[in-house]
């Protein structure tokens, strides 16, 4: 028997529709690529964003065409997202810190037929126009006045021109819930990078749960800077969360540096944020530079990579504001998991509850997930125990794009998140690693980002990285690499001292090299498979003190 409710597929224009007629006159304020704030509201970027799917219909675009977006995080991007997926066409998401040869691979590969671009990257697509043969327009996300720097474009037309010449009288929404509705690449750390291709109704699924308050936890009454980019993972999802609750938007353009986003908190009163390490701990020296305080910030979701303990307790010691960690990845739409307490761990003391929020937490409603071995068998969750991490449910991929890489769930439609963690037995899960860089020595697993976790607790490193290089004996050990801080000198001994007593004795680095640069990838993760190149020609020396006890 079936249920008597109304249908009402799940599609996100219905998400901007709700925005435009229960909060038309809240803000969408945005740092503009051209330099000036820009303020507009929902009712109008539904409006907007319905008169460019008519414009983009004029064009010739069907359902189910590729329109991608190359553009930072601006009240224009999130107009095209909507226009673009309204009328059941596929918003894929261009990464612009990819190197120009992938770019063009990921547009061929989609067969994009337009590319929404700021003008910040019309130059790099001047250049390799050529190489995007399915491409037929580029619509540059500026006014008629600032078109000049786009006229060695071949096919550009302006935004603001379509917008104004668009008819609001579109097919809008109006199709099966299973729609595709946005595509987004993975970094592709290993062979080419492969589509995530997104339905509506898995966006619109991962937007209720990231509403929940364990998760995001967003009301009517915030004010979010997403500076997380809508060209990576989605921007967690807030491009969709934010309009759902009618929350004031602020966006960032393409200003992520401390000074500019302390800039954007403060003068509109931001609560919430959510970005990468790398940006709040630009933030944090900004602040203790200048002797400024947060005064209206309450909470940061902090995800992408591990977070540095430094991190947690900046944060709420010196500026009163609460972190939650989140992992996820561009296969889970993305979010996974979130570090809030739950009923075993609400009488941790403050201690505790920074150790807590080192990992990276719970799965929340429409996640499931598992500890495996090679063989597939659950691991206990006992906090010690790491296998490969298996994740399962409504928002995460089933399979890439056109087949690309075969069948990817395991026998019981679990995906292996390619990830190595523990799960402790309140159900916080840790990562260890990433199961490619997990180092394997006598059979055994080391986890390099631990030990690089803590090795950059030393008050003179930047940044460190751990990698495994060959050992006659133990197939692998650990090489730690460190960038000091500027101006900065230390020993290999000072580093090794520093992490004795902290990792088990064979965890030890075999060695310690002192490096200039610690190359980081396209999504701002350490880019280990370089470093592995660079050191190729690397051998362990020979005297190996941590051999004995491995
Ligand atoms: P991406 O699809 O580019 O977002 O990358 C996803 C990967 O980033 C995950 O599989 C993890 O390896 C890593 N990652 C994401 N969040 C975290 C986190 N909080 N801690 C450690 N690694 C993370």
């Amino acid at each position: 028997m079936l249920g008597l409710m109304q249908d009402w597929p799940l599609t996100v224009d219905k998400i901007l529709d709700h925005a435009a007629r229960w909060h038309g006159e809240v803000e969408i304020v945005s740092r503009s690529v051209e330099g000036p704030i820009v303020r507009t509201t929902y009712a109008q970027a539904h409006e907007r964003a319905r008169r460019l799917s008519g414009a983009l219909a004029g064009l010739g675009v069907k359902p189910g065409d590729r329109i991608a977006t190359l553009a930072w995080n601006t009240a224009r991007h999130l107009e095209a997202w909507y226009a673009i997926m309204g009328m059941g066409a596929v918003c894929h998401t261009l990464n612009p810190r990819l190197f120009a040869d992938q770019l063009c691979y990921i547009i061929n590969h989609a067969e994009d037929k337009i590319i929404f671009t700021d003008l910040t990257f019309v130059p790099t697509l001047i250049e390799h126009r050529a190489k995007m043969p399915t491409v037929k327009h580029f619509v540059v996300m500026t006014d008629e006045a600032h078109m000049a720097a786009a006229a060695g474009l071949e096919g550009a037309v302006c935004f603001e021109t379509l917008v104004a010449g668009g008819s609001p009288d579109v097919a809008w929404g109006g199709f099966d819930e299973n729609t595709a509705c946005g595509l987004c690449y993975t970094s592709g750390t290993t062979g080419n990078p492969k589509g995530v291709l997104y339905s509506h109704r898995s966006n619109f699924l991962h937007t209720l749960v990231t509403l929940a308050s364990d998760v995001m936890g967003f009301s009517a009454r915030d004010t979010i800077l997403p500076v997380v980019p809508m060209f990576h993972a989605n921007a967690w999802g807030i491009a969709f969360s934010a309009p759902a609750v009618g929350a004031k938007l602020v966006m960032p353009g393409a200003k992520l540096d401390g000074a500019s986003v302390y800039e954007l908190l403060e003068s509109e009163r931001v609560t919430f944020s959510a970005a990468v390490p790398t940006v709040w701990q630009m933030l944090l020296s900004e602040l203790r530079d200048k002797q400024a305080k947060l005064s209206t910030l309450k909470r940061v979701v902090i995800g992408g990579s591990a977070v540095p303990e430094a991190i947690v307790r900046g944060f709420r010691d010196e500026f009163g504001v609460d972190v939650t960690h989140a992992w996820g990845m561009t296969e889970m739409s993305p979010l996974g998991t979130l570090s809030a307490p739950n009923q075993a761990t609400l009488g941790l003391d403050p201690e505790g509850q920074v150790r807590l929020k080192l990992k990276q937490g719970r799965a929340p409603l429409g996640v499931d997930m598992e500890i495996e071995d090679d063989a597939d068998h659950p691991l206990p969750h006992d906090g010690k125990t790491f296998g490969r991490l298996k994740v399962k449910g409504p928002f995460i991929a089933r399979e890439y794009f056109k087949g690309e890489g075969g069948r990817i769930l395991d026998d019981h439609g679990f995906f292996d998140t390619g990830d190595v963690a523990t799960i402790d037995e309140a159900g916080f899960m840790q990562i260890t690693d990433r199961a490619k860089d997990v180092i394997k020595s006598g059979g055994e697993w080391i986890s390099s980002i631990e030990i690089e976790n803590l090795a950059v607790g030393h008050p003179k490193a930047a940044i460190a990285a751990v990698i495994g290089a060959a050992h006659p004996k133990w197939d692998e050990r650990p090489v730690l690499l460190v960038k000091l801080k500027e101006g900065e000198t230390a020993s290999k001994e000072e580093f090794l001292s520093f992490l004795e007593g902290k990792i088990a004795k064979w965890w030890m680095p075999d060695d310690v090299v002192f490096v200039d640069d610690i190359p980081l990838g396209a999504t701002g993760k350490i880019d280990k498979k370089l470093i592995r190149d660079r050191m190729k020609a690397y051998v362990l020396p020979t005297a190996q003190p941590a051999k004995e006890s491995a």
